[in-house]
C-alpha cells in the first residue's frame, strides 16, 4: 500500500466531506454544551472531522441534514436490522404510547409472554427477562451466574466487545496474562480480579483457566464481530461446551450482533446448548430492548434462592426494562419484521455483497480477507482471516479504513463507523448492493492505482 497516495486520497475524501456537509459541520460547531460536541461520546467515532447529522431514516435508506440520501448498510451497529421505523413496529409503538399510553407503569403487559415464547422457539431457553440494552442484559445475567455457581470470576475472549461490562474489559496481556483492555475508563478495580480471559478459537487456554474453578461464567459471542468477524473454527464451540461442562462454568452466549446468523441466532444455526443467552438491540426495531433467556433449570434454582432479592434491590433489574413500549416494539419486530423469510432474503444479499467484496479484492490482489455470518459481511485487511481477537486487532489500519468509509459516505453508502461491516436489513435490495460492489471497486482502483 503506497501510504503517500492513501493520505492524499484521504485528504480528498475529507475536503470533500466539508464541501457536501456544511450544515452538519456546522451544527457540530455549535454543540458546546455536550461533551465532546456529540451525544454520546462514540458518535466522534467518524471517519471525518465531524459526524453527518440525521434527518431522516426509514428502511435501508437515511438522509442527513445537509439534504444526502444514503444506501444504510451501518444500521445503528445492528440496532436497526430490522430497517429504520418499520411500518408495523411504528404502528405498535404508537398505538401501545399514544392510544393506550402507559409506557413506565410497572404492571406487565400480556405481550411479555408472546416474546418470551416466540424468543423459546428461536433460541431454546425457556424463560426470559427483559432489559433495555444488551449491556444490561449481560451484566444481570453475570450476576445471576455468580449467584447460582458461587464463583467470582468472569472469562472473554480478547478483544471481545459485550458493551460498557466492567468484567469484559480485559485482554491478553504481552506477558500472556490479563491485561486491562487499552482505554479503559475508571475501572473500578483491577480487572484480573473479576475476570479472566482466553483467546478465542484457543481452547489450551481456556481449559487452563478453567481449571483455577473460580470461573461462575464464560461470556462470549459465538464469532466475534466486533474486531472484525472471527469465526469459530471446526470443533471450537463444542469444544468450548464441553470444557465449561466439565468445569462447572455456565456458558452465556451474546447474541446481540451474531443474531445476523438466522432467525435464531448462531444458536439455533449451530445447535449451541448455552445455560444463558443475551441479546438487544435488533430485537426492539429501534426501540430500545434487550433480553437474556435461562434454562428453566437454572431459573427454578435461583427463584428457588430465599437469599436472592431478585424483586428490589439485589442488583439485577431496571425500571423501566420491560416495559409495555419495548415489549410491544419486540413482538412487533419479532412477529411481522425480522422473520424467518426476512432472514433468508438478508443472508442472500448478503452473499451477494460478500461476492462482491471478493471479486474488488481480488481484481486488486490484495492480501485481505472477508468473512460473512449470515446477514452481516466484513472485510479485514489481512489474508488469511484472523482466527482470534489479537491477531484482528493488530492488522487494524485506520487511515485505510477511514479513507474507505469517507469515499463511500461522500458516493451516498454508510458502512459501521467501528468496523469494515455491512449488514442487510429486509428493506435492503440487490441494486443497493451492486451500488456498493461498484463504489468499492472505483475506490480499490484509486488507492491502488
Ligand atoms: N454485546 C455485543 C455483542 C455487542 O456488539 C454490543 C454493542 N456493540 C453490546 C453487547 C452492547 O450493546 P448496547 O451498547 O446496546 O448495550
Amino acid at each position: 500500500m503506497d501510504r503517500t497516495r492513501l493520505q492524499h486520497l484521504l485528504a480528498r475524501e475529507s475536503a470533500e466531506a466539508d464541501r457536501r456537509n456544511p450544515r452538519s459541520k456546522a451544527a457540530y460547531a455549535r454543540s458546546e454544551h455536550l461533551f465532546g460536541r456529540v451525544p454520546m461520546t462514540w458518535m466522534n467515532k467518524t471517519a471525518g472531522a465531524f459526524p453527518r447529522y440525521l434527518d431522516t431514516a426509514r428502511g435501508a435508506r437515511v438522509t442527513d441534514i445537509d439534504g444526502h440520501e444514503y444506501i444504510d448498510f451501518c444500521l445503528g451497529d445492528t440496532g436497526a436490522m430490522a430497517g429504520h421505523s418499520p411500518a408495523v413496529v411504528a404502528e405498535a409503538v404508537r398505538h401501545r404510547f399514544a392510544e393506550l399510553g402507559g409506557a413506565t407503569a410497572m404492571l406487565p403487559t400480556e405481550d411479555a409472554e408472546w416474546v418470551g415464547a416466540e424468543l423459546t422457539r428461536r433460541f431454546g431457553l425457556t424463560r426470559w427477562s427483559f432489559s433495555l440494552t444488551a449491556t444490561d442484559a449481560n451484566r444481570w445475567a453475570i450476576r445471576l451466574a455468580r449467584a447460582v455457581t458461587g464463583r467470582s470470576k468472569i472469562l472473554v475472549n480478547g478483544y471481545s466487545y459485550h458493551g460498557s461490562v466492567d468484567e469484559s474489559l480485559i485482554v491478553v496481556g504481552p506477558d500472556g496474562l490479563g491485561a486491562a483492555r487499552p482505554g479503559n475508563v475508571g475501572a473500578p478495580c483491577d480487572v484480573t480480579l473479576t475476570s479472566r480471559v482466553a483467546e478465542f478459537n484457543d481452547l489450551e487456554r481456556l481449559e487452563r483457566e478453567l481449571a483455577h474453578g473460580d470461573v461462575a461464567a464464560v461470556l462470549m459471542e459465538p464469532a466475534l464481530t466486533n474486531i472484525g468477524i472471527v469465526l469459530p473454527e471446526p470443533g471450537y464451540l463444542a469444544g468450548v461446551r464441553a470444557l465449561t461442562r466439565q468445569y462447572g462454568t455456565l456458558l452465556i452466549n451474546d447474541e446481540t450482533h451474531t443474531f445476523s446468523a438466522g432467525p435464531g441466532g448462531c444458536t439455533a444455526a449451530w445447535d449451541l446448548e448455552p445455560d444463558v443467552l443475551t441479546i438487544g438491540k435488533a430485537i426492539g426495531g429501534g426501540i430500545p430492548a434487550g433480553a437474556y433467556g435461562l434454562s428453566a433449570d437454572l431459573a427454578d434454582r435461583l427463584l428457588s434462592r430465599a437469599d436472592l432479592d431478585l424483586v428490589d434491590m439485589g442488583g439485577v433489574g431496571g425500571t423501566l426494562a420491560g416495559n409495555a413500549l419495548s415489549v410491544a416494539a419486540m413482538r412487533a419486530t419479532l412477529e411481522h419484521v425480522l422473520t424467518d423469510d426476512a432472514f433468508t432474503h438478508m443472508s442472500k444479499l448478503s452473499e451477494r455483497f460478500e461476492a462482491g467484496v471478493r471479486a474488488g479484492i481480488a481484481a486488486h490482489g490484495l492480501p485481505w480477507s472477508v468473512s460473512r455470518l449470515g446477514a452481516r459481511t466484513e472485510y479485514r485487511f489481512a489474508d488469511p482471516a484472523p482466527r482470534t481477537g489479537a491477531e484482528s486487532a493488530a492488522v487494524g489500519d485506520t487511515e485505510l479504513e477511514d479513507f474507505l468509509h469517507l469515499y463511500l459516505a461522500n458516493r451516498g453508502i454508510l458502512l459501521t463507523p467501528f468496523h469494515n461491516m455491512a449488514l442487510m436489513c429486509p428493506d435492503t435490495t440487490e441494486q443497493d448492493v451492486d451500488t456498493h460492489t461498484g463504489l468499492f471497486a472505483a475506490a480499490l482502483a484509486e488507492l491502488v492505482g
